[in-house]
């Protein structure tokens, strides 16, 4: 690096989702393969431009990836799996993998630490041979910037959490970092004629290294180290254990994350006595806002402290990939949030007006950092809250008896976990309106139509608690985020979030309150079309928080219960409009949690009050159910218990009953629905099948406590396959019930 201002990445997937675009035409056949990678090619180049005009004069490379970079890492160092090498063409092998066909089931994607970003999981095991590497890539990337005149940085994810990503035992892992060394030896004495620095991303290193994994480190680093100019960098939290082992290899340098990770000023300590180059990662990677420009040159120069200028480096906190292309297109922000926003072209130039402030005092007057929006009202309404206000106050083995005189269900109660089948047609309806193409009156009487016959096909199959198909509803968080204040969305801000796709998440920039009601109405009226009870349908506040790209001027914490005040109106609202049972879901609860232990405890103390704040106005006979997409809790139980939800739905219908024995084993004593089958196939499961899993789920937990239901949410699926699939539970359920 010359100049000293770098990137970890940037977003691939281009300004106006070129990437996508490409990817799925390809993919139906109505572009060729040369026409993608020329696509791809003008996309690195239109982002190297980007960060030279920044001033970064070492462009990422290899940061770019038709899918993703783990799979291409697989594909480089010869570890794609065995159950893929009938395919001869390298090509369709790579998306095959990536997306499955007829014969061959995809490889697992999984969240990317904790970011909503997937990655393909590699899959290892004992006697795993690696291939021939394959530097091809890299090469070609490399070289393809040096002809436009870029020198290039290459980017890779290296050893520690390449193995520690994958999907294999704690004995193959170990078995396998030998062999694996070996292949990245190979890969580096390949890349050696190109002279090029080396970014290795070890971002696993900052979730509470073990001593084995930082004795790994040293022996993996202390070889690759001497093979070139290395850097490795982490991100997303401090790497204080990993820089005390680095710092004593040959590698040339780290990046470190002063964004997510302030303790890394640790770190500092022990590089400033080294001769170690550190970029600082200074320019947060995950959010939209802008950076307090002021405040980072303060938290530089302190840095100063520890390291000479002459060997630092700013950069992002992470790859840019976390965040939306730029805010030329937004055209539905108002003045004052358009104020508040940077995207990833934005972030380039802070990083470059940052960086002449910095390195050479250009003395540039740096605006007030813009104020997130504050309403007084809110601020007034969490300072009153008392501790009554997060506990619902009577037992639940009274309310129990309660909920029991109110509802009289039977034994093993049926119901599904909200949305129904999200046709075509729903959607179309939903987007014509949203254009004004029609009106609401008809946008109305269309969706209570979809009510109806949703309500109507319950009945039909004799299911005990009806939902209303959530058919008005784009996505979980989206839904009500429109509905409150304190929360902006883009025109064109979407992040990938794997292979093609790409989520647009909301912006939650000031204090939120709840203007007015946001699901009474389509509730109350599902409830008029039947006598079985209807469960109204919400999405917690941690969920919302965990989802949304959330305003950082303030803790987390009191930004979930501003989200759990609004969302502890409508349960409020729900109730005395007779809505009884209502689901507060919280599918981003565990995925929230922080990735080091030592800031857990906190987490799970703020997220449960949220929740118990959203919930604890509930009245004794109103039943709060939640629902969770997962299915390990064993490390959770004692916090999902707190929760005191009176009903729990969650995933573990993959598992049998291994997965529920941990509610068994802590005494858990509210109702559990485990999910009865897997709606994330479009397998319709027998009446035998599923009576067989509620036996099996019957060993666990005993007849009074269980309820039946899928193991998540319909919308996915059409139909033909739900009403199969739901007849066919509920009839399991009743042959049960029988012999009970
Ligand atoms: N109620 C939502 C649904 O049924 C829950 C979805 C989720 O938790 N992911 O779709
Ligand atoms: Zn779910």
């Amino acid at each position: 690096m010359t100049n000293q201002i770098t990137v970890l990445g940037f977003p691939r997937i281009g300004e106006k989702r070129e990437l996508k675009i490409a990817l799925e035409s390809y993919w139906k056949g109505e572009i060729s393969l040369n026409e993608l990678n020329s696509i791809a090619a003008g996309l690195r180049l239109k982002h190297w431009n980007l960060q030279r005009g920044a001033g970064i004069e070492a462009v990422a490379v290899n940061d770019f990836s038709l899918y993703d970079n783990m799979l291409d890492l697989m594909v480089t160092l010869g570890a794609e799996p065995e159950r893929f090498s009938d395919i001869k063409d390298p090509t369709c092998r790579y998306f095959t993998m990536a997306r499955g066909d007829e014969t061959h089931i995809a490889m697992e994607m999984t969240k990317w630490f904790n970011t909503n970003y997937h990655y393909l999981v590699p899959e290892l095991h004992g006697g795993f041979r690696f291939g021939a590497i394959n530097p091809h890539k890299i090469l070609e990337e490399y070289r393809e910037a040096q002809l436009h005149g870029f020198e290039g940085i290459i980017h890779l994810i290296g050893p520690i959490t390449f193995l520690s990503l994958s999907k294999c035992s704690e004995d193959v892992r170990s078995a396998l970092f030998d062999p694996l060394l070996d292949q990245y030896t190979v890969l580096l004495e390949a890349l050696q004629p190109l002279g090029a620095e080396i970014v290795f991303h070890e971002p696993s290193l900052v979730c509470d290294p073990t001593p084995n994994d930082l004795s790994l480190l040293k022996i993996a680093y202390d070889q690759l180290g001497t093979m070139g100019r290395l850097w490795v960098a982490t991100y997303f939290e401090h790497s204080n254990e990993a820089t005390a082992v680095l710092v004593h290899t040959p590698i040339h340098g780290l990046y470190l994350d002063f964004v997510y990770g302030e303790k890394n000023i640790q770190s500092l300590e022990v590089l400033g006595k080294s001769n170690k180059h550190v970029a600082i990662g200074i320019i947060n990677g995950r959010n939209v806002w802008k950076n307090d420009l002021q405040s980072s040159l303060k938290q530089l120069n302190e840095i100063t402290n520890h390291i000479p200028k002459e060997r630092l480096y700013l950069s992002t906190s992470c790859s840019l990939l976390h965040v939306p292309y730029n805010l030329k297109h937004e055209n539905r922000f108002n003045a004052e949030v358009q104020e508040l926003l940077a995207f990833a072209e934005e972030k380039l130039l802070e990083l470059s007006v940052l960086s002449k402030a910095f390195f050479s005092n250009s003395g540039i007057t740096v605006n007030t950092h813009p104020k997130a929006a504050i309403d007084g009202a809110v601020q007034q309404r969490l300072k009153s809250l008392t501790p009554n206000d997060f506990k619902r106050l009577t037992s639940f083995s009274k309310r129990q008896i309660m909920q029991q005189e109110y509802f009289t269900l039977p034994l093993l109660p049926t119901t599904t976990i909200g949305s129904f089948p999200q046709t075509a047609n729903i959607r179309k309806l939903r987007q014509e309106f949203k254009k004004g193409w029609i009106s609401q009156t008809e946008y109305t009487h269309a969706m209570k139509e979809a009510i109806a016959h949703c309500v109507d096909f319950q009945e039909s199959i004799d299911l005990d608690v009806l939902v209303h198909g959530e058919f008005e509803r784009n996505d979980m968080v989206e839904y009500f985020g429109e509905q409150l204040n304190g929360f902006a969305f883009s025109t064109n801000g979407w992040v990938q979030s794997y292979g093609s796709r790409c989520v647009k998440p909301p912006l939650l920039y000031g204090d939120v309150s709840r203007p007015k009601a946001m699901t009474v109405t389509w509730s109350t009226y599902a409830q008029s079309l039947t006598t079985r009870p209807m469960k109204g349908m919400l999405t917690g506040p941690v969920t919302i928080l965990n989802w949304s790209f959330v305003r950082d001027d303030q803790p987390r914490s009191l930004t979930a219960y501003q989200i759990a005040l609004a969302i502890r109106d409508e349960v409020d609202d729900l109730q005395r409009a007779g809505i009884k049972m209502i689901q507060v879901d919280e599918a981003a609860f565990k995925e929230g949690y922080p990735l080091r232990r030592e800031h857990r405890g906190l987490y799970e103390q703020w997220a449960l009050q949220s929740f118990l704040l959203s919930t604890a106005v509930a009245e004794d006979d109103t039943q709060i159910h939640t629902h969770m997409c997962y299915s390990e809790f064993t490390d959770i139980i004692e916090t999902i218990e707190a929760m005191d939800a009176d009903v729990i739905s969650i995933e573990t219908s993959r598992s049998g009953n291994r997965l529920l024995r941990i509610f068994a084993d802590v005494g858990y004593t509210q109702e559990v629905g485990p999910g009865v089958y897997d709606i994330h196939s479009p397998r319709v499961p027998s009446v035998e099948e599923m009576e067989q899993q509620i036996h099996t789920l019957l060993e666990v937990l005993p007849t009074n406590q269980l309820w039946i239901n899928p193991d998540c949410g319909l919308k996915t699926r059409n139909w033909e396959e739900t009403e199969a699939a739901l007849a066919n539970m509920v009839k399991a359920t009743k042959a049960v019930r029988a012999t009970a």
